[in-house]
């Protein structure tokens, strides 16, 4: 499967706007924070923010800003928007609730990988429990009380403890107990409770076209 292997600050820079692609380490050094990173990479300062986006361009930036942030391919975002559209409800938050559900999104947003792309590869490795089984989907959808625990062996990984004790805030909708290092699912996120400000009705919009 083709994964996105150049610089991730690139991204951001082709969204304008930080997508924390590196999880904790954005908060500290980002080459966005200057005015070069502002700049979509191949574009001198100025020139692009002179140009209104056409609808179909403002549609199809929302929904590559959600797909890299959930470090995911065209074809793996597609096949969560037909799932979401297939759900009842709104499409637009069945969506983000799913891409918010993957076990590697979780991982990341408990804390116990620094970014969802370390989170990834923690679960692939087999390090995660899910109800004390062994899961190495990183996108397997957790349902609410679902019990995510790490392998006892890799609780005393320096990396993962270092990136436990620098989280201290979590979503509403997850809980973490820092003793037995146990996060549970409380409840389904909602608009407000997501990674990140997504317009997903643009997103629908565009695949409704
Ligand atoms: Fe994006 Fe993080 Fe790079 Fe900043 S440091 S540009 S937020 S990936």
């Amino acid at each position: 499967m083709a994964r996105y292997l150049d610089s991730v600050c690139k991204l951001c820079r082709r969204e304008k706007e930080k997508l924390f692609l590196k999880g904790q380490r954005c908060n500290t050094k980002c080459s966005f924070d200057s005015k070069r990173g502002k700049n979509p990479p191949g574009e001198q300062g100025g020139s692009s923010r002179s140009k209104k986006m056409s609808e179909y361009a403002l549609r199809l930036r929302e929904k590559q800003k959600a797909r890299r942030l959930y470090g995911l391919t065209e074809q793996q975002f597609h096949h969560y928007f037909v799932r979401a559209d297939r759900m009842k409800g709104l499409t637009g938050d069945n969506l983000l609730q799913l891409l918010e559900l993957r076990l590697d999104n979780v991982v990341y947003r408990l804390g116990i990988a620094p970014s969802r792309n370390m989170a990834r590869q923690i679960v692939n490795h087999g390090h995660i429990l899910v109800n004390d089984k062994r899961v190495d989907l990183p996108g397997y959808i957790l349902k609410i009380e679902d019990k995510i625990t790490i392998k006892e062996k890799t609780k005393s990984n320096t990396f993962v403890q270092k990136s436990i004790e620098q989280t201290d805030k979590y979503p509403a909708w997850l809980n973490f107990d820092k003793q037995s290092l146990t996060g549970v699912v409380v409840s389904v996120p909602q608009r407000g409770e997501f990674s990140h400000p997504i317009n997903s009705q643009l997103i629908v919009e565009l695949y409704s076209k």
